[in-house]
């Protein structure tokens, strides 16, 4: 494979961006992604990640319940949430057995929602796997690949078997070693919790919390999805809605330390060398407004 893949992701994802509105009297349309951690299960071990260690981060057989899910759902219908719901999280989405009733709660509940997908590694991606997930009311599937182009080869053959549109899938190529970055652009360091290169953690302020939530599997509302610490919290979605949760304090003051000071003296994110400018400008822009109000 000669060209750097992960480009091709960056373009997919920037096009999925430019469609969603900016509605400059709707604070709630600053939030583009919602990404949802729906096990503690990984059936991998990638050496860019802190599940690599089973004493950093160890398995665990956690799940997000129905419960949750459906309550999840509910505050994104609230308010009509249109943009992004992203099966990933800090694990292999597809470990968690109820994940076809979760798709498909999702898709009940958010009617005007295209924009469900999943990111998974394909390890469980069984073809009958594949058809329920698809009606469901899956939209698309991420598919995050590890082993080499003959891996691509085979999933291309399995799509193709089972009907799947070219617009229900992409695949993210990370066969590559270290010196590529692993096919990655802009690797993660857990804030941290991986040591993967001499980079700098830049200081400027990052776009994540003004443009995306994480959704725990007990329901927790994460700062976000680099911070495999969990050691901000904004909430719990079983206590306040998630767009009380979105807009409380806390979060502000997370988001206030960003706008003035960028990651400068706040932990975790003085730890995180994640680029934080890639997407969601507009968002902060939005919020900066939003705040000085
Ligand atoms: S700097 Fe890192 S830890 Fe902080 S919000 Fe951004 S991605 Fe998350």
């Amino acid at each position: 494979m000669d060209s750097k893949p992960t480009n091709e992701f960056i373009e997919f994802r920037k096009n999925i961006f430019d469609t969603f509105k900016i509605e400059e009297d709707n604070i709630m349309s600053a939030l583009q992604i919602i990404d949802v951690n729906v096990t503690e299960i990984c059936t991998r071990k990638c050496v860019f990640c802190p599940r690599v260690d089973k004493n950093i981060y160890p398995n665990r057989n956690l799940h997000m319940s129905l419960e949750t899910c459906e309550k999840l759902a509910n505050d994104l219908a609230d308010f009509d949430y249109k943009n992004q719901v992203v099966f990933a999280g800090f694990s292999e989405p597809l470990a968690n057995k109820k994940i076809f009733e979760i798709v498909k709660t999702f898709r009940d509940k958010l009617k005007h929602n295209n924009n469900i997908s999943i990111t998974t590694n394909g390890d469980l991606l069984k073809d009958d796997t594949l058809k329920r997930l698809l009606d469901n009311g899956l939209n698309l599937l991420k598919m995050s690949l590890y082993d080499g182009p003959e891996q691509e080869e085979r999933f291309l053959e399995q799509f193709d078997r089972c009907n799947v549109r070219p617009d229900q899938y992409v695949i993210k190529r990370f066969w590559y070693g270290p010196e590529e970055e692993y096919g990655m652009s802009g690797i993660s360091n857990r804030v941290g919790m991986m040591k993967l290169n001499d980079r700098e953690v830049p200081i400027r302020p990052c776009y994540m919390s003004f443009n995306s939530s994480f959704i725990d599997w007990n329901g927790d509302v994460l700062l976000c999805t680099h911070n495999w610490r969990k050691d901000v919290k904004f909430g719990n979605i079983h206590k306040n809605s998630l767009k009380d949760i979105w807009l409380s304090e806390a979060a502000k003051t997370m988001r206030q330390h960003h706008i003035l000071n960028g990651r400068k003296g706040k932990s975790p994110c003085t730890d995180c060398e994640v680029h934080g400018q890639v997407y969601g400008e507009d968002s902060f822009k939005l919020f900066k407004k939003y705040y000085e109000r």
